[in-house]
């Protein structure tokens, strides 16, 4: 096991910093999954962590070492790539022995240690096979097998089950988190596919334009998005996010924004501003019929939203509305029937620690 941590870590291309003085302390035990869109740069951080990138800046310390200029066979860390990168020409069983191979290992030593490691992958039976005869999921299994043999302080994957389909998928998010469990060592693990990172990490790091917006367990990133790029990339449909004003008034900020009612109690007052307003499409509250045609009452205090429905979507088990409310549009999922139809008014309540409210200049949480 090892503990990795990253200090203010920088990768500049010419004028572009694909990193941007990354910090993260990533202890003995993680799953940390790095996560973030496209060029948001996953990879060149986690390949500055394995030492096949120069930093333009910064530092890695592995178990308080500083092994930022460290060549990788120096850091005691495998890597799992996106594209297994297994020989063709070898058996399974000399693919995953192959690192102790090239280390010199006693043969009775290799051959123990691939049988061990195909046991805990269920690859015992296909050790004579070549890459070729193998599924996806058993080719991915072999890439893990040759980096586990090694029995290395971390381990490093990129993107290690995007090539295979959404079932096997599933299956081997589960395998891998199984075998965490197992071995309790330390992962950093390169996705930008959110269900992987809720599912699997222990903590999430989301990356935007090289700049890490925040880590935090899955929970955490999920419930308390620190800015409005993590809550509107996390969630399926994401956060509904909508223009608005606070203002404070009688000891209450009053959020306005057309056909939306709202005031929260806060820890602080907030200075009048610009703010997003944000609230996740499976937290709205349908309201009965007649809450929509009503007024505004001004001595409600419980949020609500009033609009009128666009469209509705069959998901299988579930529906998703689109509604008008005022010049934005607010995205509603829950149980199929909604029992909403385009055209008409519609009321949503929210619980009120549901609400998120982010600065409009910054994108920083404030409630
Ligand atoms: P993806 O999910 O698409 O793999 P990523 O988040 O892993 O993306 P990186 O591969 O780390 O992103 O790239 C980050 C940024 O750095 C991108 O804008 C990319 O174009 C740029 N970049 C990466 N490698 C190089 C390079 N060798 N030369 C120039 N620019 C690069």
């Amino acid at each position: 096991m090892s503990r990795i941590q990253v200090e203010g870590l920088t990768k500049r291309f010419g004028e572009v910093a694909a990193v941007d003085r990354v910090s993260l302390d990533i202890s003995h035990g993680d799953f940390l999954v790095l996560l973030g869109p496209s060029g948001c740069g996953k990879s060149t951080l986690l390949r500055m962590i394995a030492g096949l990138i120069e930093p333009s800046g910064g530092r890695v310390l592995l178990d308080g070492r500083d092994v930022t200029f460290a060549p990788p066979r120096e850091r005691d860390m495998a890597m799992v790539f996106q594209s297994y990168a297994l020989y063709p020409h070898l058996t399974v069983e000399r693919n995953i022995g192959f690192p102790l191979r090239s280390r010199r290992r006693p043969r009775a030593e290799i051959r123990q240690k691939v049988r061990e490691v195909a046991a805990l992958l269920d690859l015992a039976e296909l050790l004579d096979r070549r890459p070729r005869e193998l599924s996806g999921g058993q080719r991915q299994r072999v890439a893990v097998g040759r980096a586990l043999v090694r029995d290395p302080g971390a381990f490093l994957m990129d993107e290690p089950l995007s090539n295979l389909d959404a079932k096997l998928r599933t299956a081997t998010r589960g395998q891998l988190r199984a075998l965490h469990h197992t071995l309790g060592s330390t992962i950093v693990y390169v996705t930008h596919d959110q269900v992987e990172a809720m599912t699997m990490a222990t903590r999430v790091a989301l990356l935007n334009a090289g700049r890490l917006e925040q880590v935090g367990t899955p929970t955490d990133v999920y419930d308390e998005p620190a800015s409005v790029f993590v809550a509107g990339f996390l969630g399926s449909p994401a956060m509904n996010l909508l223009p608005a004003r606070i203002e404070s008034r009688a000891g209450r900020v009053q959020v306005l924004a057309p056909g939306v009612e709202l005031s929260l109690w806060t820890a602080d007052d907030q200075p009048a501003r610009e703010v997003t307003l944000g609230v996740r499409p499976e937290h709205l509250v349908l309201l009965p019929p007649t809450s929509a045609s009503l007024a505004s009452s001004p001595t409600s205090t419980s949020p609500v939203f009033r609009g009128v429905v666009e469209t509705v979507e069959n998901l299988g088990g579930e529906e998703v509305a689109q509604c008008a409310v005022g010049d934005a549009r607010l995205l509603a999922r829950g149980p199929r029937p909604l029992g909403l139809r385009p055209g008409e008014p519609v009321a949503f309540g929210v619980p009120a620690d549901r609400v998120h409210l982010f600065d409009r200049a910054s994108g920083r949480r404030l409630v």
